[in-house]
């Protein structure tokens, strides 16, 4: 139907006759002209139609905004001083001689280029949003970066294996979306929180290197990067270790971001324990473009005369450290209030401060509510232990650890972003040895800070028994600029070391082999050394694109609250359904 896309023509095609085929982007009419901007995926072309070509003229009258048309025209110089600079096809136009309105459109619920419509009504006409060239170009690069990744991963011997999707719970830590079975009655299928445990079955099975890009589904309460279903760039070998596999994926991170955006990464990338990344930066996904760190000055706390930083200081599970903020001396009352209020968001009771006005007055160059708290080596061991210069400002956290990191990891970032902290470029980083498992204090039992199937290191595998919470993992996280991108671990694939693992997570012998017997007979088979990760390929694509959330390089993402404006998903069904599937409603139930 066409000879050439919307974005594509230039001064090099003035002369030829074209046809084009798209949407009535806008209509202007100028004095007995008429200009139709038509709009395809690849952009936008001016057509002129004059008066001269009666019928085309009278149809053009019609044209109103998203009308779907097929114009035949020739290509032309635009007149002097119409040029338009910022359109790529701002040199030419086309005088249309012929023009079909193929489809009519209703007046559209929002102008494509208003910036200010609510994100609901886009999702609810979400075709007519994915019209827009900042969707359609996400949407594109997506497409390019799953291309490539198969490529690199084909080229590497991988092989591309489905796993179900109706299967049984795999537990990462979420909700499950569970289907019942109709002929089952009572009994439910699982839908995937990762293929986790397939792949781990392909490796004893022998096929050596699988990947999958592939949906998962985790019901859980909905962030900006999260939604009920995602997708993952799955990812299983054998008899690799954890430096053959980071060294594997790191090539394919590099050579993607250079083929699709022309940028090159660090070679190799950096890594860093997990206790030092929750030391410097308070959490274990560090956003290394923010130059601000946290510094412990517990040590010289635990005898001063103020027990709000005494206590935490003396508990072998709390924490006082100082985060310095580089001219941050002139930082009003009001705004200082404003982080209070925002660390308190993490249970933080508040934020102490001091302001280094000149540091070589001594304490006369200091101001700080909590300075006469604090004797002369804490204060020196603070000033020393942060580096901080005239003008500066620290901030303190004291409490629990885990409440200091959550509250000065947070602020960190907070403040990195208000005050342009933040570094350009990419700054990739590999987490590694994490501990296997986490204590829950409310729970009272141990967790796996990965999942159940990750192996503990060698050196720890003697000492799980006794003391698990020393064990260290060969688990390890890819970040990339504050974004965990992809995660992963060499297994276990010893059915003992598995049992024991179940042990100290609290699940029993007999609870194991209901919930994952399959697995441990797969252990006793010939199970191969095996590892791998997965990628979360939305965040990648958000993180490349630059877009604000994960929704925006979705064609269909689902709302805050789990539901899908477009279809109105989930949705009632009818009795009939229900009854099929053994399932009664509690009210018809107790009736
Ligand atoms: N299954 C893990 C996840 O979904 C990734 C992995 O360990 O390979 O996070």
């Amino acid at each position: 139907m066409r000879s050439h896309y919307c974005g594509e023509l230039r001064a090099s095609h003035i002369g030829q006759t074209v046809e084009l085929c798209g949407w009535a982007h806008r209509r202007r009419d100028h004095g007995g002209v008429i200009f139709i901007d038509l709009r395809d995926r690849d952009g936008l072309t001016q057509v002129v139609i004059d008066p001269d070509t009666a019928e085309t003229f009278a149809t053009a009258e019609r044209v109103r905004s998203e009308f779907v048309l097929r114009v035949r025209g020739l290509v032309r110089e635009r007149p002097a001083g119409t040029v338009n600079p910022n359109l790529p096809t701002g040199e030419i136009e086309v005088l249309g001689k012929e023009l079909e309105i193929i489809n009519r459109s209703e007046t559209p619920p929002f102008q494509l280029d208003d910036e200010h419509v609510a994100e609901e009504h886009r999702l609810r006409y979400r075709y007519i949003d994915l019209r827009r060239p900042e969707m359609f170009a996400r949407l594109k690069l997506r497409s390019e970066v799953t291309r490539e990744l198969r490529r690199f991963l084909d080229d590497n011997g991988f092989l591309d294996v489905e796993t179900p999707i109706l299967t049984r719970a795999t537990p990462e830590g979420a909700r499950d979306y569970l289907v019942p079975s109709r002929t089952h009655p009572g009994e439910f299928f699982a839908l995937p929180q990762s293929p986790q445990l397939f792949k781990q079955l392909l490796m004893v099975a022998g096929i050596d290197r699988y990947y999958q890009i592939v949906r998962c589904f985790r019901d859980e309460d909905l962030r900006a990067d999260r939604q009920p279903e995602f997708t993952q760039l799955d990812i299983e070998t054998a008899f690799l270790d954890e430096e053959a596999i980071m060294g594997l994926m790191e090539r394919m991170i590099r050579q993607l971001f250079s083929t699709t955006l022309g940028t090159e990464l660090p070679d190799p990338f950096p890594r860093m324990s997990w206790h030092e990344s929750m030391s410097r930066f308070g959490c274990d996904r560090p956003d290394l473009r923010i130059p601000l760190e946290l510094v412990d000055v517990g040590d010289v706390m635990k005898s001063v005369d103020f027990k709000v930083f005494a206590a935490p200081a003396n508990d072998p599970k709390g924490r006082v450290a100082a985060l310095r903020v580089p001219a941050g001396g002139r930082l009003s009352r009001k705004e200082i209030d404003d982080y209070t209020a925002f660390v308190a968001i993490y249970g933080a009771k508040g934020l102490a401060y001091i302001k280094v006005n000149e540091r070589a007055k001594g304490r006369d160059g200091l101001q700080s509510p909590i300075l006469k708290f604090l004797p002369d080596e804490a204060v020196e061991a603070i000033l020393a232990r942060s580096g901080a210069e005239d003008g500066d400002l620290i901030f303190f956290g004291a409490d629990r650890a885990t409440v200091v990191n959550e509250a000065l990891g947070a602020l960190r970032v907070k403040l990195g972003h208000d005050l342009g902290l933040v570094e350009a470029g990419w700054r990739p980083l590999w987490v590694v040895d994490f501990p296997m498992f986490e204590w829950d204090e409310k729970e009272s039992r141990w967790f796996a800070l990965h999942h159940p199937f990750t192996a503990p290191r060698e050196a720890d595998v003697a000492q799980l028994a006794n003391d698990p919470g020393a064990c260290l993992s060969r688990a390890y996280d890819l970040v990339l600029n504050g974004t965990e991108v992809g995660g992963g671990s060499i297994r276990i694939h010893r059915e003992a070391v598995q049992e024991q693992v179940f042990r100290i997570l609290g699940i029993d012998h007999d609870e194991a082999v209901e919930k994952f017997g399959f697995l441990l007979d797969a252990l006793k088979y010939g199970c191969p050394p095996h590892g791998g990760l997965a990628f979360g390929l939305d965040r990648l694509v958000m993180l490349m694109t630059g877009a604000g959330s994960i929704r925006d390089v979705m064609a269909f993402p689902k709302t805050q609250s789990a539901s899908c404006l477009l279809t109105q998903a989930p949705s009632p069904v009818d009795d009939r359904q229900l009854r099929e599937l053994n399932i009664r409603l509690r009210a018809q139930a107790q009736s």
